[in-house]
């Protein structure tokens, strides 16, 4: 799904990456962890599409990452949701843009265009299953900051992507709110067989949420330091020895690194 090839980026004069190859199978869910500064932002910025490496190469499903493609959606650490539109419009937002510029972000043919009940439908569709369809009509500065990233989410999904990258995606919630919005999404993404890369600073959200864990350093890094995490999204694992084992093999990683 994802092969990054011997990139190297660069802001200004900080190496971030450097020599740095990585892949990413299709269908699975990884967590990137990393201390503040170390790259997880980048990383993700990347595979977007929204800045290129300036040496080596990425590929998605075959295909050189040469700008943003319309089948991975991305959700941002603040949310990013329109403050002035209800959280409805919020989520039709990207179905809208669709429909006027195409799956590819260019004219498109008029049978790839949905019309405003296929918008309408697909959109409630999604706020039914975040489970916020009741609080359509509320703008995002009028519910919680978890019905806000469900709202969020459901503008992601509903645009059928085959990758997901979300950028600490949790970290502002309560940890009930947090723990539900983990499983709930974990288990819409293996519903529709996404590629997850969902990026942490917390040990025990990688540790439930990623089927393998990237470990990144103080940069530049270069070599993906991993790890595999195969009991991961299931509800009992969360209360396991095996999960708790998990995480101290995770603290020693970062504090051995
Ligand atoms: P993380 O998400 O892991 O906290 P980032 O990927 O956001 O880290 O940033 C990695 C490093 O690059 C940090 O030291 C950060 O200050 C720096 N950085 C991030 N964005 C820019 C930018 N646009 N220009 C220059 N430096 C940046
Ligand atoms: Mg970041």
């Amino acid at each position: 799904m994802i092969r990054m090839e011997d990139i190297t980026f660069t802001y200004a004069r900080r190496p971030i990456f450097e020599g740095f190859s990585w892949q990413v199978a299709r269908g699975e869910v990884w967590a990137v962890l990393g201390p503040s500064g170390c790259g997880k932002s980048t990383l993700l910025l990347l595979l977007a599409g929204l800045v290129a490496p300036q040496t080596g190469k990425i590929e998605i499903q075959g295909e050189m990452l040469d700008r943003p493609r319309p089948q991975t959606s991305l959700v941002l650490q603040e949310y990013g949701l329109l403050p002035w539109a209800t959280l409805r419009e919020n989520v039709a937002l990207g179905l809208r843009i669709r429909r006027f510029y195409g799956p590819d972000g260019r004219h498109a043919p008029q049978d790839l265009r949905l019309d405003a009940n296929d918008i309408a439908m697909r959109t409630e569709n999604w706020l039914r299953r975040l489970d916020i369809y009741g609080l359509a009509d509320y703008r995002p500065s009028q519910v919680s900051g978890g019905q806000r990233q469900r709202a969020a989410i459901a503008r992601a999904l509903v645009l059928q992507p085959d990758l997901l990258l979300m950028d600490e995606p949790f970290a502002a919630l309560d940890a009930p709110t947090r723990e539900d919005l983990q499983a709930l999404t974990l288990a819409l993404c293996s519903e529709a067989g996404l590629t997850v890369v969902l990026v942490t600073h917390t040990l025990e959200e990688a540790a439930f949420v990623g089927q393998r864990i990237l470990i990144l350093d103080a940069p530049p890094n270069h070599v993906p330091h991993s790890l595999a995490n195969p009991h991961t999204a299931d509800a009992a694992y969360r209360r396991s020895a095996a999960y708790y084992a998990q995480v101290t093999k995770l603290r020693g990683r970062l504090e051995g690194a």
